[in-house]
């Protein structure tokens, strides 16, 4: 009966024993799956950084007037902000679109105008 021959997934050794079998032992299954996690959380950890920054500019335009407060793209690119990570967006009831970063939002204004709120503020 001819088989086909299989390979371990982690280190390319040729497999023997069961057809289902993906690896040549329990290390070699630890350090594929140990290896698949790095790469994903490195991903994940990059957006987060991304996420937080953003909410850390928000909150900060917003400590220093302790109310709702408008500004422009360009000032939010100068501080670093980037606007393809947010948490959440959508429409609110008055028709002004608005995008969420965890706890703090931005509700778009005319033009390059946003006012940035307190995301209790606007989700309900
Ligand atoms: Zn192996």
């Amino acid at each position: 009966m001819p088989t086909e021959k299989r390979y371990c997934q982690c280190c390319a050794q040729v497999l023997y024993g069961r057809l289902d079998k993906k690896f040549c032992d329990e290390g070699c299954r630890n350090n594929f799956n140990n290896q698949q996690n790095s790469v994903q959380n490195k991903e994940i950890r990059i957006i987060n950084r991304v996420l937080k920054r953003n909410r850390a500019i928000l909150l900060a335009f917003l400590a220093l007037e302790k109310k709702p407060t408008k500004v422009d793209r360009e000032c939010l690119l100068l501080e670093g902000f980037n606007f393809r990570y947010m948490t959440q967006h959508g429409v609110g009831s008055n028709g002004q679109s608005y995008q969420i970063c965890y706890d703090v939002g931005l509700i778009s204004e005319q033009n390059t105008n946003y006012l940035i709120v307190l995301a209790k503020d606007v989700v309900h």
